[in-house]
């Protein structure tokens, strides 16, 4: 039963707005003795049962590197998810805001925060799907019509286009959003139809035939490891998503951010070999970065 989830609404109370998110507002809150994100949906945005599936699941996961769901509240409209609260925001604007303030070690942290994270996650045999610390602000360019160069990318919900990494008061990265996978028996599937797509994060075969898998997600991570080296900079920023998509294709790769060490690089381009099988798991990876 979901009941044992829902919260009384009498122990939540809503301060500031943080943001807008995918779903709608995202407000500070107080929880019981917790300070608290509280993200808001939007009716229109899901339905009730795709709600509780995912919050069933995205709060039996519990670990110290993903933004715990601690309770939802679906019995009256706006339905919401109570979050632990990360003082410090999302990766992408934490980046770029201490920009030539990070030592070697904070930088490899960061991407060993992350990577615990998702091989949890990988354990759990959930994908995350959408790996990227960049958000609203590069959002919108970070989404295309692919139709337009006939590619028609699936998502079986919308929200598995929102993509992010929140970093806490101790300065702890860890990965949110991942409810917003789907629970995978084969760890791979294809879903359904939706014109917008991440694509400066997605791997080949997810731009081309959907297809997800913890493989995917592991060429998000490098993605997302350029990001951190790169302080918070847009991957490929001078180039139009058709042109990463063109580029890509080509056997073309994002270049060794100036901060990193020829260790990590080749990290990255082990995350981004063109077929699924010749990169390194979540499991791998963790083994490989503390020794860097
Ligand atoms: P969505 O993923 O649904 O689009 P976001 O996660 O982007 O929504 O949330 C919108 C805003 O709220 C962001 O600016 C983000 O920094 C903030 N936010 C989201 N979750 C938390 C949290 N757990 N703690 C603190 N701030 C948060």
């Amino acid at each position: 039963s979901t009941d044992q989830w829902e919260l009384d609404p009498e122990e939540l109370t809503f301060g500031r707005e943080l943001g807008s998110g995918q779903f709608g507002l995202v407000l500070e809150g107080r929880w019981r003795d917790s300070k608290v994100a509280v993200k808001t949906i939007r009716e229109e945005c899901m339905s009730d049962e795709d709600f509780k599936e995912e919050a069933r699941i995205m709060m039996r996961l519990s670990h110290c590197k993903l933004v715990q769901l601690y309770a939802v509240h679906t019995q009256r409209s706006p339905m919401c998810l109570v979050f632990e609260f990360m003082d410090n925001g999302c990766l992408s604007d934490y980046l770029r805001a201490r920009k030539g303030h990070f030592s070697q070690d904070t930088m490899l942290s960061m991407c060993m925060d992350v990577s615990e994270g998702m091989a949890y996650l990988e354990n759990c045999n959930f994908i995350h799907r959408d790996l990227v610390n960049q958000k609203i602000s590069y959002c919108h360019d970070a989404f295309m019509d692919l139709q337009s160069v006939g590619i028609f990318p699936r998502f079986p919900f919308l929200l598995q286009a929102a993509r992010n990494c929140l970093v806490s008061k101790n300065n702890e990265v860890k990965v949110s959003d991942f409810g917003m996978t789907r629970f995978v028996l084969d760890d791979q599937y294809t879903s359904s139809q939706c014109s917008k797509f991440p694509v400066r994060w997605s791997a080949p075969e997810v731009i081309k035939f959907s297809k997800f898998s913890s493989k995917s997600d592991i060429w998000s991570f490098g993605v997302l490891m350029w990001e951190v080296y790169n302080e918070g900079r847009l991957p490929y920023e001078n180039h139009s998503n058709v042109e990463v998509v063109e580029s890509l294709s080509k056997g073309l790769r994002l270049l060794k951010p100036r901060l990193a060490p020829e260790a990590i690089h080749r990290l990255m381009e082990w995350c981004w070999k063109e077929k699924p099988e010749d990169r390194p798991s979540f499991a791998l990876l963790l083994r490989e970065l503390p020794s860097l």
